[in-house]
Parts: C-alpha cells; sequence; structure tokens
C-alpha cells in the first residue's frame, strides 16, 4: 500500500525524498482529497499552515482528511503538526483537533533564527531511534499542555520536539531537512510494516 504526502503546498518533495531513503517504493502526492482513499499512511509536511488551511477548506479536504487521521498513521512535521493540533496559538486558527495539544506558532523566533539543534530521544524510544535527533528548527511552532495521551518521543532545552499519539507523530522540527533520518524509517516500519 502506499504512503500519501499531503502536496497542497510546502517542502512535500523533501518528504517524498527522505521516504525514499528510508526506503519507500510507492509515493504518492496528494492533491484531491479522493486521492487519500486506500492509503496505508499519510505526511502532512511543513509550510505555511495558513495557506495550507486555505487549500484544504477550499478543496473539499478537511472531513475526509480528519477521518483519515482519526485511524491512520499520520507523520506531521511544523505546519503539518499545527493542522493537526487541538488548539492553535499566535494567532489562532482553524485546526483538525487531532492531536491533544495546544500550539504556539513561530516559538522559536522567524525565519532568520532558524536553527539546527540536538535533541535527545526519551529512553523508550532509542532502541528504535537512537539516542540523539539532529532537529533543524525553522519558524517551529512549541507544543505545549500535552493531553495524558502523548508521548515525547524527542526534547531539547526543556521543550518537548517530537511527540507521539496513537497513530500520530508530530514534529516541530524538519526531520525531512538532515540527511539521515530515523524518523522517517522509524514511521514507515510502524505504518507500513
Ligand atoms: N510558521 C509556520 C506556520 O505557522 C510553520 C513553519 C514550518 O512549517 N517550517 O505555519
Amino acid at each position: 500500500m502506499a504512503v500519501g504526502i499531503l502536496a497542497l503546498q510546502g517542502d512535500f518533495s523533501a518528504h517524498a525524498e527522505a521516504l525514499r531513503r528510508a526506503g519507500a517504493r510507492a509515493l504518492v502526492e496528494v492533491r484531491r482529497p479522493e486521492q487519500l482513499e486506500g492509503l496505508a499512511a499519510l505526511v502532512l509536511p511543513g509550510g505555511e499552515s495558513t495557506t495550507m488551511l486555505k487549500f484544504l477548506q477550499a478543496g473539499g479536504f478537511w472531513e475526509k482528511l480528519r477521518a483519515f487521521a482519526a485511524r491512520r498513521p499520520v507523520f506531521a512535521t511544523c505546519a503539518g503538526a499545527i493542522l493537526l493540533a487541538r488548539r492553535v496559538e499566535a494567532p489562532p486558527q482553524a485546526s483538525l483537533g487531532l492531536l491533544d495539544v495546544t500550539v504556539e506558532r513561530n516559538a522559536y523566533g522567524r525565519q532568520l533564527e532558524s536553527s539546527i539543534c540536538e535533541a535527545t530521544v526519551t529512553p523508550a524510544f532509542a532502541a528504535e531511534l537512537g539516542p540523539k535527533l539532529e532537529a533543524v528548527l525553522i519558524r517551529a511552532p512549541r507544543f505545549k499542555d500535552l493531553g495524558p495521551s502523548v508521548e515525547i518521543v524527542a526534547h531539547a532545552g526543556g521543550e518537548p520536539l517530537l511527540l507521539r499519539q496513537g497513530n500520530l507523530l508530530a514534529a516541530s522540527f524538519h526531520p525531512e531537512l538532515s540527511p539521515d533520518s530515523p524518523v522517517h524509517r522509524w514511521f514507515l516500519q510502524r505504518a507500513t510494516g
């Protein structure tokens, strides 16, 4: 079964490359809601969440995407994670309400303050992901008010950067921009293995 990448806006091609490097064979760039049918899993890329929202709402995607993400494996990075959140701040905007967190947009500064840091993987996940991850932060959101079913997979400087909640995996950083992405491999194994 194929893995889809939402390809309305943002860095979807970098995700496609990262997934290919991680061993994915069947990839679908999703531009119409009907394309979600039959996919094993979906990636929501980084980019600009307000623009993605407009396309999602105008394209009749909203309910189909919500239904998909409510039960299938979804890996959301940065703007994608903002779309999944229960609540969005700075400023508030609509969201799918599936990931039980509040997201504060652009919390780590502007584009020029983009940075790369080393995130520490929580011991429970280190066997699968290794002890450290490179985290590329670009106008990244902050995850706050984590609900009881949200697990912190990786963190840096006291901030949660990679979260898991059941079928959902959400990163405030961009694993697709690092040369090696154990997170894509892990996602792929869990989603299609
Ligand atoms: N700041 C962007 C937003 O709010 C997200 C940035 C990103 O995806 N790198 O949508």
